[in-house]
């Protein structure tokens, strides 16, 4: 069984003002579990197959047993001004801050006063990270994050200074603070050639685009770098995948980047996956059938999406004959 939810965004995102995506339900023996597939709408059938993977594994109820009944997330704070990043990082009631920063046109000293305003909202205590998202050259990056370090009173790291994972091993060398792989790290090939050019010391790993829960505690085992698990945008069927990989991991020295449902102007579960004194809890959510029947997309979606799953079924098909 299948169901495409159309969800508006709080805030245009990757370019996007509308998240839409798949339910698929799985076998009735494994408790009406439902998995979302939701890549990108310019992402091509072989970049979407990793998706399903992960979706099926959810339906299927296949997910590995947890070791910890919690996971701590950060609460992300957009290019906004101080004022604005202040309230945020107060509302968000976690203590770690991921902050956006090298935001196109905006000046590095308005990433200065955005940390400035960060650190002072979380107390000494907290951890501030930054995400650059690669809007930085390396000479850019270098004395940026040297800059932000000093503003924030410590950075836990940088994700993502730099575009290119060669790059990136560069900006390493160069710098004091922690560097994390992100954007770097899309198909399942890619966490292994950062830890080949020791490009990074910590990897950001989504589950959707890597291929699932399991192949991604594959991976973390594999490569041998503490892991940030990071949603893809996704409901809290989707979310709830990324938790059940933080939950499996053998050490979560961070926070997650998986408290993003709140970007969103509605859900599909009876619980939404929001952080409670800065955790989510582990588990699968019950998808709300009310909730759901509220944002089901239009007709011409809903043929967008059958037409889209056919296409990896094909492409599947192809490679398995
Ligand atoms: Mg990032």
């Amino acid at each position: 069984m299948l169901e495409v939810f159309s969800i508006p965004m709080r805030t245009r995102f990757r370019g996007i003002t509308v998240r839409e995506g798949v339910l698929l339900r799985g076998p009735s023996d494994a408790d009406g579990r439902w998995g979302e597939w939701s890549p990108f709408l310019d992402y091509d059938a072989a970049v979407a197959e990793p998706w399903l993977r992960c979706a099926e594994e959810a339906a299927a109820g296949d997910w590995p047993a947890p070791v910890r009944d919690r996971v701590p997330v950060n609460v992300t704070v957009p290019a906004v001004g101080p004022e604005q990043a202040h309230a945020i990082v107060t509302a968000g009631g976690c203590t770690t801050a991921k902050v956006k920063v090298a935001e196109p046109g905006q000046p590095l000293a308005d990433d200065e006063a955005r940390l400035e305003a960060v650190r002072d909202a979380l107390g000494p205590a907290g951890a501030v990270r930054v995400d650059a998202n690669g809007g930085w050259s390396v000479d850019e990056a270098v004395v940026a994050i040297a800059a932000l370090d000093r503003a924030a009173g410590g950075l836990e790291y940088a994700e993502q200074p730099v575009a290119s994972v060669e790059d990136l091993a560069v900006v390493r060398r160069r710098v004091g603070v922690p560097i994390a792989a992100d954007e770097s790290i899309r198909r399942a090939a890619d966490p292994y050639r950062v830890r080949e050019l020791e490009a990074a010391d910590i990897a950001v790993l989504k589950v959707q685009p890597l291929g699932g829960v399991r192949a991604c505690l594959r991976i973390a085992e594999d490569i041998g770098l503490p892991v940030v698990v990071s949603s893809a945008l996704e409901t809290s069927v989707g979310i709830a995948a990324g938790v059940a990989l933080a939950a499996a991991l053998p050490s979560l020295p961070y926070a997650c980047g998986l408290a993003t449902v709140q970007l969103f102007h509605g859900d599909v579960v009876v619980d939404s996956l929001l952080p409670v004194d800065g955790c989510l809890p582990t588990g699968v959510p019950a998808v709300d059938p009310g909730r759901l029947a509220g944002l089901r997309a239009s007709p011409e979606r809903v043929a967008h999406w059958e037409a889209r799953l056919a296409e990896v079924r094909a492409l599947r098909q192809d490679r398995s004959s």
